[in-house]
């Protein structure tokens, strides 16, 4: 990673910091000991990020969750108890990199992509653009995650879905829980290129778009269609056999790492030289630049293998526009 000197951005004030490759597991021939690295090392695949995200689950079931039993019948408190601890969860994160980033501005520009603040504008609801994310989010987008979380529990509750014992099962348990995080991938891939279809896009993907200078508060900021659509990787557990906790991981998955691939930074920094290791999504920031690239996420890298991967060289840039001017005519 480079500077961030003024004059590396382009003539649009936006910075190119880095050509994304992808992870070393995929390379072929194959480099076992660098995939080892990607997989486990620091900053790695698992580590911190992802290894956090995991063990937000469980606090959250053994804590912050009503006990099962009362979960057989819907009724307002437990519903209501599961909402405002999404909201909670979702504006501790998202509003925590807001305030420090884009209130208090901790870091000004550095290693910002676009070296714009994202503000007033009249496309965005209520005419900001901070003001209309954080309603879309909330409103729409924490409702839709707590009806799917409300009805996985009544399903568990009485028995229509399987409920796995990781105490009979440990392995596989723990195999699946694992299998959350690329399993989100190849799923957020999917529905994001199905979003892309004219009508869709129309109707709903639009709305996450008017974000092309992205901020934390962006990333659940989507049309409540789009939000159906987007959290419907949870049914994977009301098909496979699973427990909760791989249920929670699930749409936690979705619903936090949406305002973490959001940041608009290259690096978030702690103190002086001390940046967050990992702390970046270049790869979705450029979706929201060129539009028609970047549909999934690098760790399962299916932009690569299906022709829509843009790595933020000039010359991916010139491909793509080829491709464009093809489509387009
Ligand atoms: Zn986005
Ligand atoms: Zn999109």
């Amino acid at each position: 990673m480079t500077g961030t000197a003024r004059d590396s951005r382009d003539n649009r004030g936006e910075w190119q910091p880095r050509i994304i490759t992808s992870p070393a597991i995929f390379d072929w021939p194959p480099r076992p000991l660098a995939a080892l690295k990607w997989l486990f090392g620091y900053p790695g695949y698992l580590l911190p990020w992802i290894g956090f995200l995991m063990l937000i689950p469980l606090v959250t079931w053994f804590f912050l969750t009503p006990d099962l039993a009362t979960m057989k019948t819907f009724e307002f408190d437990w519903i209501a108890t599961v909402f405002f601890r999404n909201v909670g969860l979702l504006v501790l994160v998202a509003g925590g990199f807001h305030f420090r980033f884009y209130i208090q501005k901790a870091q000004g520009t550095r290693y910002k992509y676009n070296e714009n603040w994202p503000g007033k504008h009249r496309r965005f609801l209520f005419g900001h653009q901070t003001r209309d994310n954080i309603f879309w989010s909330i409103v729409s987008g924490c409702t839709v995650w707590t009806a799917y979380e409300v009805v996985s529990y009544w399903l568990f509750a009485n028995g229509h879905i399987g409920y796995l014992n990781w105490e009979q099962h440990p392995v596989y348990f723990v195999l699946l829980y694992l299998a959350i995080n690329p399993l989100r991938t190849i799923h957020f891939y999917l529905t994001h290129r199905l979003l892309h279809w004219q009508p869709l896009y129309r109707a709903a993907h639009y709305l996450h778009h008017k974000n092309v200078n992205i901020g934390p508060w962006s990333g659940l900021s989507m049309h409540p269609v789009e939000h159906l659509i987007y959290f419907t990787g949870v049914l994977f557990h009301w098909v496979l056999l699973a427990h909760p906790l791989h249920a929670i991981f699930h749409l936690q998955h979705a619903g936090l790492m949406a305002p973490y691939g959001h940041t608009g930074f290259e690096n978030l920094v702690i103190k002086g030289d001390r940046k967050l290791p990992g702390s970046s999504d270049y790869f979705h920031y450029l979706h929201h630049r060129y539009f028609e690239c970047n549909y999934g996420a690098i760790d399962v890298p299916l932009d690569k293998w299906f022709g829509t991967f843009h790595d933020g060289s000039a010359k991916a840039h010139e491909a793509m526009q080829k491709m464009r001017q093809q489509v387009h005519g």
